[in-house]
């Protein structure tokens, strides 16, 4: 469990991801929440340094979603094209054991199963969030292959 690979900082000002991590989390009797910063939709935003990418002299930085984050602290990388899902329906929460890989279509049937109709109420889950999620893993990849384009931009989430 010693963090995912090209993740680690070797710069001593910028302490651990993973101890700067768990500082936004409080471990519920549940869900693990988020207390960090937060998206329009809800989602935890963690703020990562892109190892050995500097900008302008200064290192770079990404945002990723803080329940991603999680899957990949406890599971690693994230398969191209799936999304990080809740089981527990709380976009907040960052506990592994509530966290699954699937496809937007997953999520659909997940929503199918559990009773919930992307349509209908006030829930988060109304406006399809994972398709946003969606949108902000293609960026993220890009932010991977291009950083110096992108490093250091934060809220990748934008309409
Ligand atoms: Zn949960």
């Amino acid at each position: 469990m010693s963090g995912v690979k090209g993740m680690r900082s070797p710069n001593r000002k910028v302490a651990d991801p993973i101890i700067r991590f768990w500082k936004n989390v409080v471990k519920q009797e549940r869900c693990w929440v988020w207390i960090g910063t937060r998206d329009k939709h809800d989602y935890g935003c963690f703020s990562l340094k892109l190892d050995g990418v500097r900008k302008n002299g200064r290192s770079a930085w990404t945002m990723i979603k803080a329940h991603r984050y999680s899957w990949q602290i406890h599971f690693g990388l994230i398969p191209d094209g799936k999304n990080v899902l809740h089981r527990c329906d709380n976009p907040r929460c960052v506990n592994p054991h509530h966290l699954f890989i699937g496809t937007q279509d997953d999520n659909m049937k997940d929503m199918a199963t559990k009773g919930r109709s992307p349509r209908g109420n006030n829930h988060w889950s109304h406006r399809m969030p994972e398709r946003m999620e969606k949108l902000s893993e293609g960026k993220r990849e890009n932010a991977k292959k291009m950083p110096r384009d992108t490093g250091g931009r934060f809220a990748p989430v934008s309409s």
